[in-house]
């Protein structure tokens, strides 16, 4: 062992008493990362494998026997082999009658299997108390030492006091157990690491369809329209102020879909008079990537504030108040200064500031670390109180830019309306439902729904 893991072994906690033998079985690339990292933590491990000669790879202190010698030295067995390979265990069962077999298997697929690979162990080998982890874990995160993202390590067995044992020697480990109950819970922890960002997938899909979308609008209506009733050439308007208009009307809009299904599940609960039915699937997922869809909101307005604080240095809004002040110095006019713009403008712009840290801090408190130092009611108090205050601000940031031009026939092209009048529809449905459902005459049967009152009880499952 080098010096490193030797530092490490002398302080891996319980390292004077002596600790149990370990069986891996397999010396492929987790059965020696798993099997360097017990010894590390004082735990003597002994390998089964299909060949008994060792080499330069397998960590120096283990052994390295047949199966059946290497099972009969243990009463924990890793099983660190792929599950196609499993069969050669039944002529064991013998041998593994009574040990603790630990499933640390994966599959290439989502369900792949029409059971989980530790209920298929359990089948073969009846007599072993088969308990699944470790699977969430990487070789290379093992060797490396870069554990951080993969700390947590979910383990499921029958047999109480299996899984407690396996889950001591996670702990040894430095790693934290999650107790996920029985064996039926094998299957999900078998498709855990397979799952790419499972609840991510909606918001980016639709921010990525809305992009689109408000792109070849604003492409229309900002540089197509101009170029050809006017003869003007805004291509350069691709590059920061179709974008800028693009950041504001996404933020808001998946803003507003953060707080849509809410208002839509109290509406149905209060057209049930129930809560003991289930949602419409689809109202179930989106309620389940609403934080998700609030953090690309999030995103889109930072990107918004970002494109803002850029204007003016750009070539084009300069050129444009300098052509305005050389006008009025060759008119000899002078444009005396107008308070309800002024007003307007700045309220415009505190609006926005005001939304935008609300934004941030709805943004902060659903990070885990912020979210588990809040008890339950301040975490919806901030989400929901605060969150719809957002919603508010960043609503009425928008109509105070551009209400005054709702109604002027300049702001339609080909009667196309400006993006940002399109990006107020779904917020202003939310604020206007919400508004409509904090109503005593409502609100009071919801609060009542939501304790557990039913309107007509026949209707619960
Ligand atoms: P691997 O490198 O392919 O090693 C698997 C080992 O299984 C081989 O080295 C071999 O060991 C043994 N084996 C192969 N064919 C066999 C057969 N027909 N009969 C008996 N034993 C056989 O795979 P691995 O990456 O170490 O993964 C092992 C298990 O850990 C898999 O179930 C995988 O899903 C799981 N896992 C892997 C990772 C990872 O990062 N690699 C992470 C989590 C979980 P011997 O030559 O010594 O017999």
């Amino acid at each position: 062992m080098n010096k490193n893991s030797s530092n490490t072994m002398a302080l891996a906690p319980n390292t004077s008493n002596k600790r149990e033998t370990v069986c891996i079985f397999g010396t492929g690339d987790f059965g020696r990362a798993l099997g360097h990292k017990m010894i590390q933590s004082g735990y003597p491990v002994v390998y089964g494998s299909r060949s008994t000669q060792t080499s330069s790879l397998i960590p120096k202190d283990a052994e390295v026997l047949s199966h059946a010698e290497a099972a009969q030295k243990a009463a924990i067995i890793i099983i660190a082999i792929q599950r196609q390979h499993y069969n050669f265990l039944t002529p064991l069962a013998e041998i593994l009658h009574g040990k603790v077999l630990v499933d640390v298997s994966n599959n290439l697929k989502i369900n792949q299997y029409p059971d989980s690979n530790a209920e298929h162990l359990a089948q073969l080998v009846p007599g072993a108390k088969v308990v699944k982890a470790f699977n969430t874990v990487s070789a290379w995160a093992l060797q490396s030492g870069t554990l951080d993202a993969s700390r947590q390590v979910f383990v499921c067995g029958n047999d109480t006091e299996a899984k407690q044992t396996v889950m001591d020697i996670v702990r040894a480990l430095g790693l934290t157990p999650l107790d996920q109950g029985s064996l039926l819970a094998a299957q999900e922890i078998e498709n855990y690491p397979l799952q790419l960002f499972p609840m991510w997938k909606f918001p980016i899909l639709l921010s990525l369809g809305l992009t689109a979308f408000f792109f070849f609008y604003c492409l229309i209506r900002d540089v197509i329209y101009p170029y050809i009733y006017e003869n003007k050439d805004f291509s350069f308007f691709i590059a920061i102020s179709i974008p800028n208009r693009i950041c504001p009307v996404l933020a808001l809009i998946l803003l507003a879909l953060v707080y849509l299904p809410g208002v839509l599940a109290a509406i149905i609960q209060l057209y049930r008079g129930t809560k003991y039915r289930r949602f419409p699937d689809w109202l179930d997922k989106w309620m389940l990537c609403r934080k998700q869809l609030g953090l690309v909101a999030l995103a889109f307005a930072s990107l918004h504030v970002l494109y803002t604080l850029v204007i003016p240095i750009r070539s084009f809004v300069r050129w444009r108040i300098s052509s305005q002040i050389i006008s009025q110095a060759q008119n000899n006019e002078t444009e005396p200064l107008n308070t309800t713009n002024a007003w307007l403008s700045d309220s415009y712009v505190a609006l926005g500031i005001l939304g935008f840290f609300l934004f941030v801090l709805l943004g902060i408190t659903s990070l885990p670390s912020v979210s588990n130092n809040v008890n339950w009611r301040e975490f919806r108090f901030i989400q929901s109180k605060l969150g719809y205050l957002t919603l508010v601000l960043c609503t009425a940031h928008t109509l105070v830019y551009g209400g005054k031009w709702f109604l002027s026939p300049s702001s339609y092209r080909w009667y196309l309306p400006n993006a940002y009048m399109l990006s107020l529809i779904v917020p202003c449905i939310v604020l206007v439902l919400k508004f409509v459902l904090i109503f005593p005459c409502l609100d009071k049967p919801l609060t009542r729904i939501r304790q557990g009152w039913e309107r007509n009880p026949q209707y619960s499952e």
